[in-house]
């Protein structure tokens, strides 16, 4: 071989192929250098600002005092606004139950986009033996960033407690959590909140760790309802209940919306639901306070805080002969709370715009506390729940429904027909008007068609702990 080819063999064989896979290597091993730098740079300080989010399950806004209801159902809000608080009682719900719009806050996604909810298919559901009444829900999923993830992320350490077995790993919403307390199989009353919180906060915790994102789900507003003590001076005592307390098909719910009851019980029945309902809203706020003042007891106030707290959906209260929740898109399921609040040494306090707002902004508020205000629609969509209509051989449960509200316009579409209500004239909707003409029609027809585009749901079947779940909170027998 003379040395030229010799040479050449040595550049091209071996020296080159070298060459290549040493810059292969060393761009491989600083990669991953590079990503953690950034993640570095990007992360939180341990004195950032303690982020709590919190979902006072059930709770529609009109029934708060601090909306002006005339019970003191709220003095914890109240007095979280005269402390400088942003709040509005004109924020709709993006889903009609906890799933969906649970997800939303989660996601920062109407329900449409992410397809956490309620489905209904005939061939999978009866696969199941243990299905009578039939409920199969759709769980998050991992396609979407959560809001828990991107603290994490940024930093933070985030906790949940939840009260509802429905906001769980079963539904995917526990995802980017690195503590997430809950009980399988049952909703945990405000006083077991506190306790998990309490534990967490002494042994899991450090004020000089990592900065702190909490998420509480309270559910104490949420059917079945607990007893009313004696001597509150605003409502009489009573024995606790639920809807759907045992058996089934002669449970409050049932009779009521079967119109088995005379005029007479079913009004003493529904004074009975709002004393219940109202003293749950009473409790649910009392734990809020007590949430904050943990948090405060355990120095994460000092921080400052970003706070923000919204409900997922109301409760029908005998408007349009309803009760209960989940299945419809009236003013009562929709309308609830949403409050914002930079105390301490952040950036000044935002307002939040006046008129209707989207719930969903309560993920914004809380991921970096802009609330990109107009620009988010305010829609929300609503689907077929098979149990009821198995319950109520279809008289309801039936509809799939969506709305778009801007202004005082609500434009409601259910099962292919569409309709307005003036909200200022008609808050009670029950005067239909012609949508023809309205400014909302184009977002109205976007939003059913990417409701009718996702009604093919992937796999149908529930996992055994949303089965658990579901059947805890009286959804299934
Ligand atoms: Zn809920």
């Amino acid at each position: 071989m003379n040395p030229s080819r010799l040479q050449r063999l040595l550049v091209y064989g071996l020296l080159l192929p070298a060459l290549l896979l040493f810059t292969t290597w060393t761009l491989g091993w600083f990669q991953p250098l590079e990503d953690e730098l950034a993640t570095w740079k990007a992360r939180a300080s341990p004195d950032a600002p303690t982020v709590v989010m919190v979902v006072l399950d059930n709770v529609r806004a009109d029934h708060l005092s601090a909306c002006g209801y005339n019970r003191p159902t709220s003095p914890t809000l109240e007095r979280l606004v005269e402390d400088g608080a942003s709040f509005t009682c004109d924020a709709y719900a993006p889903g009609s139950w906890t799933l969906p719009s649970h997800a939303s806050f989660f996601t920062g996604t109407d329900v449409p986009t992410h397809h956490a909810h309620r489905v209904t298919d005939g061939v999978h559901l009866y696969d199941l033996p243990e299905f009578s009444h039939s409920r199969a829900a759709l769980p998050l999923g991992d396609e979407l960033p959560t809001l828990a993830q991107q603290m994490t992320d940024a930093g933070y350490q985030s906790v949940a407690v939840s009260a509802n077995p429905v906001v769980s790993p079963a539904t995917d919403l526990a995802r980017g959590f690195s503590i997430f307390r809950f009980q399988k199989g049952r909703f945990l009353p405000g006083e077991e909140v506190l306790d998990e919180l309490r534990t967490i906060l002494r042994e899991r915790l450090d004020t000089s760790g990592p900065p702190l994102f909490l998420f509480v789900n309270i559910m104490d507003a949420h059917n079945p309802w607990r007893s009313i003590p004696a001597g509150l001076g605003w409502v009489e005592q009573q024995d606790g209940f639920g809807l759907y307390d045992a058996p089934m098909e002669d449970s409050v719910a049932v009779r009521y919306l079967e119109g088995r009851m005379s005029p007479h019980e079913a009004a003493r029945t529904m004074e009975r639901i709002v004393d219940a309902y109202d003293y749950g809203i009473h409790v649910a706020d009392r734990t809020l306070g007590q949430v904050l003042e943990m948090l405060q007891d355990h120095g994460w106030a000092r921080k400052g805080m970003r706070l923000v707290v919204t409900s997922d959906h109301g409760e029908m209260l005998g408007e349009q002969g309803l009760l209960d929740h989940g299945r419809y898109l009236w003013q009562g399921i929709m309308r609830v709370p949403l409050l914002y609040w930079q105390k301490g040494r952040e950036r000044e306090q935002a307002r939040l715009p006046r008129g209707p707002l989207s719930a969903v902004q309560a993920y914004h508020l809380a991921l970096d506390g802009t609330c990109p205000a107009e620009s988010m629609p305010v829609r929300s969509v609503a689907y077929p729940d098979m149990f009821w209509m198995e319950l109520f051989k279809g008289r309801y449960g039936t509809s799939t429904w969506a709305s778009v509200v801007e202004g005082s316009t609500k434009l409601l579409w259910r099962d292919g027909k569409l309709v307005r209500y003036d909200l200022d004239s008609d808050p009670a909707e029950e005067h239909p008007l012609d949508a023809a003409g309205s400014a909302a029609l184009p977002r109205i027809r976007a939003l059913v068609s990417s409701v009718q585009q996702e009604q093919t749901p992937r796999d149908l079947r529930p996992s055994q702990d949303m089965l658990q779940a579901l059947r805890a909170m009286g959804y299934l027998d």
